[in-house]
């Protein structure tokens, strides 16, 4: 296997993200955080005074930022028209309408084509991370995984990462937005047939790397 293609699905607070850019650093491959993406054009409708509510205005508009991913896992970067989005789609404001903006069909098919190139161009292979990776945007993906865990241990590790705020806050949060998510209609948020599922409530960080780490060797010997 030349190049590998590993998508990592599931809800928020699951370690997505820490697992998906150590195992693409671990095994030198590139790294895309969809969500971010999603983010991005979030804090573009908002920024521009697109009722995010709106879907035919937020469909309208969709076109017009230009998103660019950094696929680099010990950097990973996000521009919108060039300049850095890192910081605000952070925010809450953008966390509480993302899910409001992606469900809106023309916003995913125009990240979607965005993600599929980027793959197709990673020299070596990519780490995609999201929530349709595996369902929509890269279904012949050499390797997918759904991570799950527990509301309680998913709130409480998005606490410990946004420093101070209230757990019980935070999973009231989480689980209005994986409600939005898994439940539009346009690719939701959901395990593909094939993919391992792989429950991180009671693992630690580096036995969920650990895990799809191997996964992914195991993948690459069985096809030589
Ligand atoms: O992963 P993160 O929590 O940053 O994702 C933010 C939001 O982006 C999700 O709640 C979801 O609405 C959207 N998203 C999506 N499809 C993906 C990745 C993220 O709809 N593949």
């Amino acid at each position: 296997m030349e190049t590998v293609i590993v998508a990592i699905d599931g809800p928020s607070g699951t370690g997505k993200s820490s697992t998906s850019k150590a195992v693409a650093a671990k095994l030198g491959l590139s790294y895309l955080d969809t969500g971010a993406q999603y983010r991005a054009i979030t804090w573009w409708m908002i920024s521009n005074g697109v009722d995010v509510d709106d879907a035919d205005a937020v469909a309208n508009a969709a076109a017009k930022p230009v998103i660019v991913s950094g696929t680099d896992p010990a950097r990973p970067t996000i521009t919108v028209d060039g300049a850095d989005a890192g910081g605000p789609i952070r925010t809450e404001e953008v966390t509480s309408k993302v899910s409001a903006v992606s469900a809106v069909p023309e916003v995913r098919a125009l990240i979607t084509e965005l993600q599929r190139t980027i793959a197709k161009n990673a020299e070596g292979g990519i780490v995609v991370e999201g929530r349709d990776i595996g369902t929509t945007v890269l279904p012949d993906a050499d390797l997918k995984i759904f991570l799950t865990a527990s509301p309680e241990a998913r709130a409480a590790r998005r606490s410990g990462e946004l420093k101070g705020v209230d757990v019980a806050a935070t999973q009231q949060a989480l689980i209005k937005r994986d409600a939005a998510d898994s439940s539009r209609k346009t690719s939701p948020l959901a395990k593909a047939d094939d993919a391992v599922e792989v429950d991180t409530t009671d693992l630690t960080l580096d036995q969920v790397i650990e895990c799809v780490v191997t996964l992914v060797e195991e993948k690459r010997t069985a096809a030589k």
